[in-house]
């Protein structure tokens, strides 16, 4: 655990008892603060008794009086569509609203850090899509080739749940746009951006406040190296707002796709052909084709991210090559779950929005698709384009008959639930053919997340396959 510093004997208010605001709790105790803890949900709150927190009433009248800051969770809007009360409360009062995040960057260096041969380095990933493809990517290498290393955020743990870190060590954090909007300290060695596509437009007020709470990580932060994925033109504008023109290497673009040999550094990869280049020559060239757990120029764009972060921690292109070979691959992101009679079943269950939806239809060539969900705004417009590759659609779910009329002359069938959309589309699989989940939709109006309706497809393929 990492103690939170700076409120010794103070009030800090946490507003959200799950995962990270229980962790987040744990930390500012064993900082010497003072938490004061809340949350909505009935169930949250009993599970915080449980582990032996008291709790304050937030919503109360006079809650907030002398606390010196608000710590929030994620899920917990803080402008749009509408601030939390508490939230509301806070400002009010001129309380600061901070999160786990920025207590983390507050708190994470220590005396000792002095001491040590190769002091502790923080990266950090953020982007649309790829963030925990691109994490846990990076984690890998950094662990296959001996460094000492830990991945939170977003993934796996809370970040102040982490040791702390040690002599060499890499924290690898994937950060969402809601904790890089919020959090008040954000200062990474290393900051990576994937890529951007509309996503969570709601919660940023459009898009433009989406691509402002991503930016953030590196205007504000100011990494000593940006890695800076070029194949949207936010991503162009970043990078040439953090760069002193096209030769500064602090800033290493990436793309799946283009060419970019003109910049001062830069990591592209191309027909499956990874390469990196620096100041007009090429450094070294990787062949992902092999790489198993990397399918698809989605993943190669992950790969280029990855292959950058590490290379601005001086891990030798060897290296790096060997670690992508063992990269299994996520859980849920087009993951190969089963096989029969060449036909192949991959879920991709966490393609919850149209981009990562298109990116996976991109990625196979004869495909029934099962898809459908609580659709977002616009449903499946944005993937007419790449419906070529659809033999036929099983539509599931709140958004079925939405996207059945999207679908317009793409052969469909609306099945309602995973069961017999798998049913369907291996009964009528033929050979070479893939059975991808591929949902372009969130998972909550039939699952708890997308974790579960990934593994009800996968528990579907494997009770017909035997
Ligand atoms: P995130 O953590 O940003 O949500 P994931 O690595 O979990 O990213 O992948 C989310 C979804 O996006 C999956 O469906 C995955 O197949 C797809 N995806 C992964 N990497 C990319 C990428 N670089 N561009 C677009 N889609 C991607």
């Amino acid at each position: 655990m990492i103690p939170v510093k700076g409120y010794k004997e103070q009030k800090v208010a946490v507003l959200g008892l799950g995962r990270s605001g229980l962790a987040t709790a744990a930390a500012l105790q064993a900082g010497g603060a003072v938490p004061l803890l809340w949350d909505d949900s009935p169930e949250a709150r009993a599970k915080a008794i449980s582990e032996g927190f008291a709790l304050t009433d937030l919503t109360r009248h006079g809650a907030l009086e002398d606390v010196a800051t608000l710590i929030t969770s994620p899920g917990i809007p803080h402008l749009y569509p509408a601030p939390h009360p508490v939230i509301v409360r806070a400002l009010d009062l001129g309380v600061p609203v901070d999160n786990d995040i920025g207590l983390f960057f507050q708190s994470a260096a220590s005396d000792d850090w002095a001491e040590m041969e190769t002091p502790p380095k923080v990266i950090a990933v953020t982007g649309s899509n790829g963030k925990s493809t691109t994490s846990a990517l990076i984690h890998h290498i950094l662990h296959e080739s001996g460094r000492p290393t830990q991945m939170a955020g977003n993934i796996g743990k809370g970040v102040l749940s982490i040791d702390p870190p040690q002599d060499g060590e890499v924290v690898v954090l994937e950060l969402s746009s809601y904790q890089t909007e919020l959090a008040r300290a954000l200062t990474p060695d290393i900051a990576v951006f994937t890529n951007l596509s509309p996503d969570h437009l709601d919660r940023h007020g459009g898009i433009g406040g989406y691509f402002a709470a991503k930016s953030r990580l590196f205007l504000q932060g100011g990494p000593d190296r940006a890695v800076i994925g070029v194949d949207e033109v936010e991503g162009r504008f970043l990078a040439g707002q953090l760069a002193q023109g096209a030769g500064d290497d602090r800033v290493i673009r990436i793309s799946s796709g283009q060419k970019l040999e003109g910049f001062g550094w830069a990591v592209f990869a191309r027909k499956g052909f990874l390469a990196e280049w620096r100041r007009g020559r090429q450094v070294a060239s990787i062949d992902l084709r092999q790489v198993k757990g990397l399918p698809g120029a989605h993943n190669h764009q992950n790969a280029c991210a990855a292959y950058a972060a590490c290379r601005c921690l001086g891990l030798a292109p060897k290296l790096i090559e060997a670690a992508l070979a063992s990269f299994a691959g996520l859980p849920h992101r087009s993951q190969l779950v089963g096989e029969r009679d060449e036909v192949r079943f991959v879920n991709d269950s966490k393609a919850t929005n149209v981009d990562s939806a298109a990116k996976a239809l991109q990625a196979f060539s004869r495909i029934r698709w099962i898809a459908g969900g609580l659709g977002k705004e616009g449903g499946i417009a944005g993937l007419t384009p790449h419906l070529g590759s659809v033999v036929k659609a099983y539509l599931i779910g709140h958004s079925a008959r939405d996207f059945a009329l999207q679908l317009g002359n793409t052969p469909h069938e609306i099945c309602e639930t995973m069961a017999r959309a798998v049913d369907r589309a291996a009964a009528e699989a033929e050979a070479g053919e893939v059975v991808l989940l591929a949902p372009a939709a969130a998972s909550f109006d039939q699952y708890p997340n997308f974790e579960k309706r990934g593994e009800d497809f996968t528990a579907c393929v494997q009770a017909l396959l035997g």
